[in-house]
């Protein structure tokens, strides 16, 4: 088709949406390795997630085998609200490089919560309900997942309780206001309503909260209060399913107009957006019909991929969730104050390591004041600001945009535009003064972290 023929945005009609989630464990030769009883280091089954997991969701966990799961009627309903998603051919970004690549974005911040991480929660919130749920409890860091969290659960009716980074409580207050305003409770943590959080405030007095922490105060809450349970936004082999989405999506307006991707580019945090975006294009290629360049775009500061280590690890710092097998920096690994809030996880989806781990994708990593420069140039030419962790996603596909340049070849590059940079201005300020910088940890501060791996045979 010729290439005046593609507008500018791609939608998809109401009949086009895809009805079924994809979960590409299916298609996986090698399985990702299964969650282990930090206790007993055995194989983690239906009933030891039971009182911390919602039960369909445990199940879509466990299934490595089913290749498509009907999205349930309530939740294609909400979806409705606020997709498809456009998929964006970025011309004005493609003028301004003056490359002969066609780049394509799918721009997941049209929503309240401004990000991709609604397509999971309203899922979870969800089955949580169908259950017979009082309530979930989680953690949030900035904020994105916890505001997705409060939209879903009050659509459905159910109760939902944040445990939110005090430091992020404090410092970043709008999303805080957002998530109140859909009705949620958040607690800054370390909080006096928890053991734990009673036991880290009296080690460590002032102390302005970690993200491991939190976990914990929201996983005692949902095992300690009847009628609740525990939920989580990124890594895990669920909420990739529920993303998936993503991918699927991408895929039908792509196909649509008989458009091949060459190169997938999404950034990682824990892997979710990544892969959802990648999912169907992934298992095209694990059954040999077709081939991509996957590329994954971290953090310098947080380099799971790039310079962690495939091992099993800790998902949280207080070390009380499963152990998992993913590309790790340690659970004791705090990163430096980087501003993609959600790309500072310490591990990896278990899904995209095993798959990183036999070769079916690649990763970079790149620098945040590059990320932003990218940022900049990106909100200039096509008009949408976007959140720094994006923005990692741009950094790459601009660096491969360019390469295309230079060789004179048209290759077609699809990336993954997660969020809106609306609540991110701190950082945008940083970086117009002139005052961010780029921290890369030293392989001294890494191999002190992987001294402190879990022992697993
Ligand atoms: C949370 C978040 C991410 C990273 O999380 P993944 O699970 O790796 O997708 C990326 N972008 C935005 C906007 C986010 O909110």
């Amino acid at each position: 088709m010729s290439d005046n023929k593609i507008p500018y945005k791609i939608y998809l009609e109401e009949n086009e949406m895809p009805t079924q989630w994809y979960n590409v464990r299916a298609d996986m030769k090698k399985k990702p390795e299964p969650l282990l009883n930090p206790a007993t280091g055995k194989p983690m089954g239906h009933a030891d997630l039971a009182p911390v997991f919602c039960d369909e969701l445990i199940e879509q966990e466990l299934d490595d085998v089913t290749p498509y799961i009907d999205i349930p009627e309530e939740i294609i309903r909400f979806y409705k609200m606020y997709r498809p998603s456009p998929l964006v051919r970025a011309y004005f970004l493609e003028e301004k490089l003056q490359t002969p690549a066609k780049i394509y974005y799918k721009f997941e911040g049209n929503n309240t919560s401004g990000s991709h991480k609604l397509n999971s929660a309203i899922a979870q919130a969800y089955y949580a309900k169908k259950q017979g749920l009082k309530g979930v409890t989680t953690e949030t860091g900035a904020g994105q997942w916890g505001t997705a969290l409060s939209m879903a659960c009050t659509y459905f009716g159910l109760d939902c309780k944040v445990y939110m980074v005090k430091v992020s409580y404090e410092q970043k207050p709008f999303r805080r206001e957002v998530m109140r305003t859909y009705g949620a409770s958040v607690v800054p943590s370390p909080s006096e309503t928890t053991e734990v959080g009673r036991k880290i405030l009296a080690e460590h007095p002032g102390t302005t909260g970690s993200l491991g922490c939190a976990i914990s105060e929201a996983v005692e809450v949902a095992t300690k209060t009847e009628g609740y349970r525990y939920v989580l936004g990124s890594v895990l082999n669920q909420v990739l399913l529920h993303q998936s989405i993503i991918g699927l999506e991408t895929k039908i307006a792509l196909d649509k107009y008989g458009i091949r991707p060459d190169i997938i580019i999404g950034c990682a945090g824990g892997g979710s957006n990544l892969g959802g975006l990648i999912s169907p294009f992934m298992g095209e290629k694990l059954r040999g019909e077709a081939d991509y360049r996957i590329i994954a775009v971290e953090p310098a500061s947080c380099p799971s991929f790039t310079r962690g280590k495939f091992a099993y690890d800790f998902c949280d710092t207080g070390m009380i969730c499963p152990l998992a097998k993913m590309y790790t920096l340690g659970s004791g690994f705090i990163p430096s104050a980087n501003h993609a809030g959600g790309l500072r996880f310490h591990g990896m989806s278990p899904v995209l390591s095993q798959l990183y781990h036999d070769g079916y994708m690649e990763a970079v990593s790149v620098e945040q004041t590059s990320v932003f420069e990218a940022a900049e140039m990106f909100a200039r030419a096509e008009g949408t600001l976007p959140a720094p962790e994006s923005s990692h996603a741009i950094r790459a596909a601009i660096d491969e945009a360019l390469k295309c340049k230079e060789i004179g070849e048209e290759k077609t590059i699809v990336f993954g535009l997660t969020g809106t940079g609306y609540f991110d201005l701190t950082a945008y300020a940083k970086y117009n003064d002139g005052e961010m910088t780029d921290y890369i940890p030293t392989d001294a501060e890494l191999e002190e972290s992987f001294a402190k791996l879990p022992k697993v045979e």
